[in-house]
Parts: C-alpha cells; sequence; structure tokens
C-alpha cells in the first residue's frame, strides 16, 4: 500500500513524445473478404434472436440531449443497471489494490458526473510569477471550450458550471519556488500547502461548500513550458484534503503553462487539458503509460489530450453514467447475436458492445466517425479495446487493438501517436480472440451510417 498522498496523485507521469507501438499479446487475425458473402441465409432461429438484439439498441432514443438528465443519479456510475440484470456480466469492479480503476460502478470519493457540476475555478498567481494579463484572460482560455466539450461529450448529461467568484488574480502568500512543485510533485506537502493558501486567500469571497470540484488554473509564467515538463496534475477522491467551510477540498484539478502539440495550436486545442484533468475529479484513470500513448493513441482524452480534438471512449461514457443501459449490449453467453451501432459522437441509439472475458477483463466495441468531439478521426469504423479493471492509472488499463498494424497510421500531428490512428475495423474486416473464442465481424454499414456488427462466442 502507498499512504494515501501518494495514492490519489494522478497524471505524474504524461510525456508528449510519441514512441514505438508495442503490440498487444492477443492474435489479430484479417479476413480479406466480408466473412458471411451470402446474406440470403437470413431465417434462422439463432438470427431470430439476433435481431431481436438489433431491435433492442437501435430503438433507443436518448432524451437528454441539451439538458440536465431528468432522471440521472447525481453521482458517477453507469445509468440503467438496475433496470438490466443482462448487463451484470459486464459490470467489472475494480481490483482492491488499484488506485485509480477502470471498474464500474466507480468507487465513492469523486465528483458526480451527471447533472449540474459547480466547478470552482480560481486563477492564482506568485510573486516570483506575477500573472500577466487578466486573470479573465487566463480563464477564458478554458471557457467556453471545456463546458462545451462536456455537454457534448456527455450529450447534455453533464451541465457543467465554471464558477469565478474571485475574477482578479488570487495572489498566493509564498514565491511560486517555494511550493516545491514539479513534475510528479505528491500531495504532500507543496500541495497541501498550496491548496491552504488558496482557501485562505478566497474564503472571504467564497463558499467552498457550494462546488463539486476545484480548477485551480495558474499564471503560465509559473514553471516550465509545457513543452518541456507538464505540470498539470489532479488530485482526486482526496478526503485528507485541507477542509474549506466544513468540506475537504477532495477533488482539485491545477493546470500549468500553455499545453499544444508543438504545432501552434494552443488557441483551438490548448483548453483541452481542463477535460483531462477533470475527467480524473469523476474518477477516469490515465490511459497513457510511461512510453506514451501507444495503448490507446487518440481515441480518447484521458490518452492523449492535445492535438486536435477527441472524444471519450464509450466505456468511459458508460461508467460515468452518460449512455442508457439500454444502449450497452453484453455479450456474455455462447451463440451469435447482431447489434447496429451508431456513431459514439452522436447522441442516441445503440454505442457499446460489450463481451467480457472474466472478472476484470472485457471487449469494448464501437462506431468511431469523425464529428463532434471527435474531429481528428481520419480512418472511421469499429473500435476494438480491452478493458483491465485490474491495472491501474497510467500502466495501461486499456488496450486499443489495431486493425492495420505497422501501417503509420493516417493522422499526422505533432506529438500524437499516429500509429493507432487507423485502428478502427472497416466492413469484411474481423477480430477475433481464439483464446476465449471470441469473434468480433464488421458486416457493413447502413445508408444512415451506422454499423452492422456481428459478436460470436463460442
Ligand atoms: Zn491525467
Amino acid at each position: 500500500m502507498q499512504p494515501p498522498s501518494l495514492r490519489r496523485r494522478i497524471c505524474p507521469q504524461r510525456r508528449t513524445r510519441p514512441v514505438r507501438l508495442i503490440h498487444p499479446v492477443l492474435r489479430l487475425i484479417h479476413s480479406a473478404h466480408p466473412a458471411h458473402p451470402s446474406p440470403r441465409r437470413r431465417i434462422r432461429p439463432r438470427r431470430l434472436a439476433a435481431l431481436t438484439a438489433v431491435t433492442a439498441l437501435t430503438l433507443t432514443v436518448s432524451t437528454s440531449a441539451g439538458t440536465e438528465h431528468p432522471t440521472a443519479p447525481a453521482t458517477a456510475g453507469p445509468i440503467g443497471l438496475a433496470r438490466s440484470s443482462a448487463l451484470v456480466p459486464c459490470l467489472l469492479h475494480g481490483g482492491l489494490n488499484v488506485q485509480m480503476t477502470e471498474g464500474v460502478p466507480t468507487p465513492g470519493g469523486y465528483s458526480r458526473s451527471t447533472g449540474t457540476v459547480h466547478a470552482l475555478t480560481l486563477m492564482v498567481d506568485f510573486s516570483d510569477a506575477p500573472g500577466q494579463g487578466s486573470a479573465m484572460d487566463r480563464f477564458h482560455e478554458f471557457f467556453p471550450q471545456t463546458q462545451k466539450w462536456f455537454r457534448t461529450a456527455s450529450y447534455g448529461r453533464l451541465d457543467y458550471r465554471p464558477e469565478t467568484p474571485i475574477t482578479t488574480w488570487l495572489r498566493m502568500p509564498m514565491p511560486f519556488r517555494a511550493y516545491g512543485i514539479e513534475r510528479g510533485a505528491p500531495f504532500e506537502p507543496g500541495y497541501r500547502q498550496l491548496v491552504q493558501d488558496i482557501v485562505a486567500a478566497a474564503d472571504p469571497d467564497v463558499d467552498f461548500s457550494s462546488y463539486d470540484l476545484l480548477n485551480v488554473l495558474v499564471t503560465p509564467n509559473a514553471g516550465p513550458s509545457a513543452l518541456d515538463t507538464v505540470l498539470s496534475v489532479t488530485f482526486a477522491g482526496n478526503g485528507e484534503a485541507p477542509v474549506a467551510d466544513g468540506v475537504p477540498i477532495a477533488n482539485a484539478s491545477f493546470v500549468y503553462s500553455r499545453q499544444d502539440d508543438g504545432s501552434g495550436s494552443y488557441a483551438r486545442t490548448g483548453y483541452r487539458v481542463l477535460p483531462h484533468e477533470n475527467g480524473h475529479t469523476f474518477g477516469l484513470p490515465d490511459l497513457y503509460t510511461q512510453e506514451g500513448g501507444e495503448a490507446v493513441g487518440h481515441w480518447d482524452i484521458m490518452s492523449e489530450d492535445w492535438g486536435a480534438n477527441n472524444d471519450l471512449l464509450g466505456w468511459h461514457k458508460w461508467k460515468l453514467g452518460w449512455l442508457d443501459g439500454s444502449q450497452v449490449g453484453c455479450v456474455a453467453t455462447s451463440g451469435s447475436v447482431e447489434y447496429i451501432l451508431t456513431p459514439l459522437y452522436k447522441p442516441g441509439g445503440g454505442k457499446l458492445i460489450l463481451v467480457p472475458i472474466n472478472s476484470r477483463s472485457v471487449y469494448a466495441v464501437e462506431l468511431r466517425t469523425r464529428g463532434g468531439n471527435d474531429e481528428a478521426v481520419c480512418r472511421p469504423g469499429i473500435l476494438i479495446y480491452l478493458v483491465d479493471t485490474s491495472v491501474d492509472t497510467g500502466r495501461g488499463p486499456v488496450t486499443v487493438y489495431d486493425s492495420h498494424r505497422g501501417s503509420g497510421g493516417c493522422i499526422h500531428s505533432p506529438n500524437v501517436q499516429a500509429e493507432l490512428s487507423d485502428a478502427p475495423f472497416s466492413t469484411g474486416e474481423t477480430f477475433k480472440d481464439p483464446r476465449h473464442a471470441i469473434t468480433i465481424q464488421v458486416l457493413g454499414t447502413e445508408p444512415d451510417g451506422n454499423y452492422r456488427v456481428r459478436i460470436t462466442r463460442g
């Protein structure tokens, strides 16, 4: 066991430099042709069950776009589980010794991720790094983009309200250098001191008990450039944080410097470090590893938050309570079943198929196309990945399978992991896991752009 302050520190080992892909252990077999070239053989008992499943997913319509979801629980966690026992085999709990897990439901202590979330946002500076320009200019580097990003990603279920009761720089009593903050700095003692000083400085104007999370937007001239060292960090679920107005400052994101992908795109995409850091306050782990972003590439903002926009994985949307149970399929028994998937970025429809392997790991299948928060998608198709809830944050809890290994990918943006950018499977391509007798076939596209997928378990 690590001390609590270490267990709750997120983002210490972020790197922006792409490195070579290390392939996952499972075999990947391609089919050069559609696996079932005879579409006439439709009426078979097994197919009837399959069509029922297709109906269940395609008829689902989200009723929540644009507003707070009326029936959403005010906590993080998948919606609809209580009503759908079919999803229970896909409800994988986190490992006991995992700091921050992909398991569902998310443990307590994090900020809620549905409904209205009040994000106290303070801009701080130091005597050795005085704020340049106005504090609200710093605020507007992140807003309204961040709240729009969450509104789009959550299909309107997360109503993110950044609030600035103090609109000027909040000057800290010590120089920045005196806090000893560097890459990977733990909560003790520097961050504890900084949070105590923030509370003391803001308390006359702020009721800390009325907020769900804290954003600290540090003046960009404190510390090194983000291209040299990324200091941005979140302390999440930290019940031992300093108390203000009767509540611990348990979920706090600190953003430093100005981060972009090295292409000079900061004004357009630099805000995206904040949705990443806030993702931790909702209980999401880091998906990049010490080697970089090669496990997931640009398919989730918890993997790469630089470069062009990207969405969250469907698994994360389910974990955060942004998908209904009826939008998720769980294939836990032998047989063959077909689903129709709608693009992940669009509200409504079937979004996520889960194929559990054991009590800790599950395949996830979703459709990624260009649109919404997925503006960087350069090869649309069916994304297949493995979620392992026994693997900790920053150690590769999610692994994306590349349908085009060694291709070099189709995205060419500085510091973005390119190899996995063409990972999705297209019509006629098949993913096979022979060891677990699992086959995932992409059967084709519908006129409306949805995809038909068949899952077969032996
Ligand atoms: Zn992180």
